[in-house]
Formats: C-alpha cells, sequence, structure tokens
C-alpha cells in the first residue's frame, strides 16, 4: 500500500490516474454518476484573481505537462502558450467537456501549473532584476529530488541563462552550469592546490571560476586564484556567507579594485549565496553574473484556481468570479483586453494596434493539436516579453474588460 516505497512521490501511473487528487473530487464524481447527473457538460477556466504584493503579471509554464496528463481524455483544453505573460482575472487554460470526465484531475492540473509558473515567473523577476548579466539557476538542493528536473525547467523557461542540475539540463536539451563548490577545496586542503587541479583535469570548454570565500579574504583569494591561473581564469565565485557577508556591494567592489589594480580586468566577478531579486538588483552594476537558488526553487506562490463558468452552454459561477467563456486578446504593446469567448477582437481599445487571441487550441476531442516547442525557444520568447516589459513605462495589471 505504498509503505515500501523508497521516496514518497507519485509515479507517472498514479499522476495519470488522479490518484494524488483530493478526495473530495473522487466523491464529487461518484455522486454524479450514482445520481443520473453524469451527462452535464461544463466549461472550466484557470486562472488567477490576485497575484502576489509587488506582481503586475506573471509567466505560464506546465503547459506541456498539462496536455500530457489530460490527452486521450474525452475533453478540449484551450490554453495560452507556454511562457505567455499573464494578468490576473485572465483565464491562462480551460477545458470543456462531462465534469465527470476531468474533475478529478483538478488537483493535478493546477498543482502543475501553479508550481511551474510560480518558479518561472521568480526566475523571469530574476532575470529582470539581472538584466544583461547572466542570472544561473543553482536550486535543484532546495527541492525534492523528485522535482529537481522540473524545478531545473522552469527556471530555465522563465530566463535564466543556465541551470546546474544534471538530469534538468538534460531533459531540457542544455548543457549544464557549475565548476567546484567549497567541498573540493575542503577535502583538498588548499585552495590553490584545488583551483589548479581543477584547471588541469576539467574540460577546456568549462570556463575557470574559481570559487573564493572558502578560508579567507575574497580579495586576497581572488588575487590568489589569478595568478595560479593567470589568463585562464574566466572568473571568481564569492559565495560569502551570510554570517560573513556585511555590505556585499562592497566585496565586490574590493575584489574588483583589488583584479584590476594587479592587472587582472578579465577577470570576472560571480555572486551567490541566499540572493534574491533585491539583492540582485543592487549588484547588478558592478557583478558579471550571479548564481540564485532557494528564492527562484521557493518562490511566492501564483495562485491559480479552476472554476466552472458555464453549465450545459449557460453562463454559470460562483460569486467572486466573471461568468462566461471568455478571450484574452493582447496587441504588440503588452495591452490586454477580455471579451466573451465568441467576440471577435480585432483592434486594441487602448492604442488601436492590432491584436491577436491568446487562448488557442491544445487537446481536441483528447488529442493534442499543438507542437511544443524546445525550452530554450520558450525562453526565447519569455526574454522577448521581458525586453518589452522593461520598455513599458507604466504596466497596467488589469486588462480591460469588455462586453461590446
Ligand atoms: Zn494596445
Amino acid at each position: 500500500m505504498g509503505s515500501n516505497r523508497k521516496f514518497y512521490i507519485a509515479s507517472e501511473e498514479e499522476i495519470l490516474e488522479g490518484k494524488i487528487t483530493d478526495v473530495y473530487f473522487m466523491r464529487t464524481r461518484e455522486v454524479l454518476e450514482k445520481s443520473g447527473e453524469s451527462h452535464h457538460r461544463v466549461y472550466a477556466e484557470v486562472h488567477n484573481y490576485g497575484l502576489p504584493a509587488g506582481y503586475d503579471w506573471a509567466i505560464l509554464a506546465g503547459v506541456e505537462e498539462v496536455a500530457n496528463l489530460l490527452k486521450g481524455k474525452p475533453v478540449n483544453v484551450y490554453s495560452m502558450d507556454e511562457g505567455e505573460l499573464f494578468r490576473m482575472f485572465e483565464p491562462v487554460l480551460a477545458i470543456e467537456g462531462r465534469y465527470v470526465d476531468f474533475g478529478v484531475h483538478e488537483a493535478g492540473l493546477l498543482g502543475i501549473l501553479r508550481h511551474a509558473t510560480s518558479i518561472a515567473t521568480k526566475a523571469a523577476r530574476v532575470k529582470l532584476a539581472g538584466w544583461g548579466k547572466p542570472v544561473l539557476f543553482f536550486g535543484v538542493r532546495a527541492v525534492h529530488p523528485a522535482i529537481a528536473p522540473m524545478a531545473d525547467r522552469y527556471a530555465f523557461i522563465g530566463g535564466c541563462d543556465g541551470i546546474s542540475g544534471v538530469l534538468g539540463a538534460e531533459l531540457a536539451g542544455v548543457k549544464p552550469t557549475g565548476t567546484m563548490p567549497h567541498a573540493l577545496i575542503l577535502t583538498m586542503g588548499d585552495q590553490v592546490k584545488a583551483w589548479k587541479a581543477f584547471d588541469e583535469i576539467i574540460s577546456r570548454d568549462v570556463p575557470r571560476i574559481a570559487l573564493c570565500d572558502t578560508l579567507s579574504d575574497e580579495r586576497f583569494e581572488s588575487l590568489a586564484a589569478a595568478r595560479a591561473l593567470g589568463e585562464r581564469l574566466y572568473g571568481v565565485r564569492l559565495d560569502t556567507p551570510s554570517s560573513r557577508r556585511g555590505d556585499m556591494r562592497k566585496i565586490v567592489l574590493e575584489v574588483r579594485w583589488a583584479l584590476d589594480s594587479a592587472g587582472y580586468k578579465h577577470v570576472k566577478i560571480f555572486v551567490s549565496g541566499g540572493l534574491d531579486e533585491e539583492d540582485v538588483r543592487r549588484l547588478v552594476d558592478i557583478a558579471d553574473g550571479f548564481g540564485v537558488g532557494t528564492s527562484i526553487a521557493f518562490p511566492k506562490s501564483i495562485d491559480l484556481a479552476m472554476d466552472i463558468v458555464e453549465v450545459d452552454g449557460e453562463s454559470f459561477s460562483k460569486r467572486g468570479k466573471l461568468p462566461g467563456r471568455k478571450q484574452v486578446y493582447r496587441c504588440e504593446n503588452l495591452h490586454d483586453t477580455i471579451t466573451k469567448f465568441d467576440v471577435r477582437l480585432e483592434r486594441c481599445p487602448v492604442c488601436g494596434k492590432p491584436v491577436k487571441p491568446l487562448l488557442k487550441p491544445l487537446i481536441l476531442d483528447g488529442k493534442v493539436v499543438r507542437e511544443f516547442e524546445k525550452p530554450s525557444e520558450v525562453r526565447e520568447r519569455v526574454l522577448e516579453t521581458l525586453k518589452k516589459l522593461r520598455a513599458i513605462e507604466e504596466f497596467n495589471p488589469e486588462p480591460q474588460l469588455l462586453v461590446p
């Protein structure tokens, strides 16, 4: 009965069967079936009705996994693209079918979308804070290993330039990033010996980034690394623990000054260790790159809920939610308009530019009807969106609600 499993995780089969669900969905299905009410067709939308404080948008992720969860079931599914920006109120995904055919999967599909979206959104925010400098995700140690590849995938899609997990990188189709932990230096007992051994042994295509905070001051270790590896040293990484940190900005400025003064202008400075958006923003002009883990792996939750908005063809919803099936239209200036699903909008009511519908068929009659892009392609689209966000002076966190 599961007590003999080594790890407390669901198998792919258990997820696909809906066994991970809340029991009340099972009971709902049983009541509908036994009371002769199983024929009702509903249209349910997944949306956010309140982003975390300070958040005006989020980045949708997990769409491909949801398609894999729902394919083969007698439903139609519409969704925004993986990596699409969305605002509150906007339906990001919608399911049409008999409630008994998909209701038990609500917990699973929301869990996928919420977790993936929360990680991708945070990664995008950190990428924006560190704009122009590489942001690497070093967060697999913060999550259960069963979902480490998922954390890597969505951090990458959200905009991180590199991910450290070996399996996560393999599944995302990229090379994993990272050089040495403190353990290498401590095990060998000497920084210089460790840096030199790394340089001699590790493949030449891995940039030589020496960890420079293990046993003594960042400035002296960085200079020692530069002297030891010379031209081959690509950069130093400062992973200063918070208990020793003081003002990280001052430490980076001092290390930069010391390296430049000694003729090591080519040596880049990477910072890691408990960084969040604000830390990255404060260091972005003086550091050359960032390693970010826990703040992306354990992001604020982007709460997505699924609500029925139509039953047997009639608009119907619980109070607090907009009834009826809806479409979201967007112009190139990221102005969004929510309309009723059957309204065809051509022009943005704010700026007059052409608009495109964001909800598109994902599954029709159980068949997946969309090609999925590679994670690197999704990431490129996210970066394009982030570029636009940087150019917009005032982003309106609320979409226009338009009922013609
Ligand atoms: Zn517009």
